[in-house]
């Protein structure tokens, strides 16, 4: 293939993931987990040694470098998971695009070299 239709090709495939991540409304960074923990009153089935305790959901992530913990709804934890999921994709895709700009640059260096060459060939002097 021609290192026109290859860039052609790649700047196609990069217009392709920039509108499918552009269109993602809602994300949001870090992880979420089950944890257990003791609510503190006596009288609760938890007070008990052999029980873990209640379960939560938490999400946590990191802001200007500093770690954050919130504990989510019950009613949030599909929502969590998909935010957290568009985040983590958004990020992949991101990635991908820088990969096919690099394969671009490169693809147009060798585009560029071959135009000049044929170009030389037109005049005798150069
Ligand atoms: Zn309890």
């Amino acid at each position: 293939m021609s290192s026109k239709k290859q860039i052609n090709k790649l700047g196609k495939l990069k217009k392709g993931i920039l509108q499918e991540i552009l269109s993602v409304q809602t994300m949001f960074p870090g992880s979420f987990n089950k944890v257990y923990g003791k609510c503190g009153k006596t009288n609760c089935w938890c007070y008990r040694k052999d029980k873990a305790g209640h379960p939560s959901k938490r999400i946590t992530w990191s802001e200007k470098g500093v770690g954050k913990t919130k504990t989510i709804p019950e009613k949030d934890a599909e929502w969590i998971k998909s935010v957290t999921e568009n985040y983590r994709n958004f990020r992949k895709k991101c990635r991908e695009i820088q990969r096919l700009e690099e394969d671009i640059r490169k693809l147009l260096d060798d585009y560029r070299k071959d135009v000049v060459n044929k170009t030389r060939k037109l005049r005798q002097y150069l």
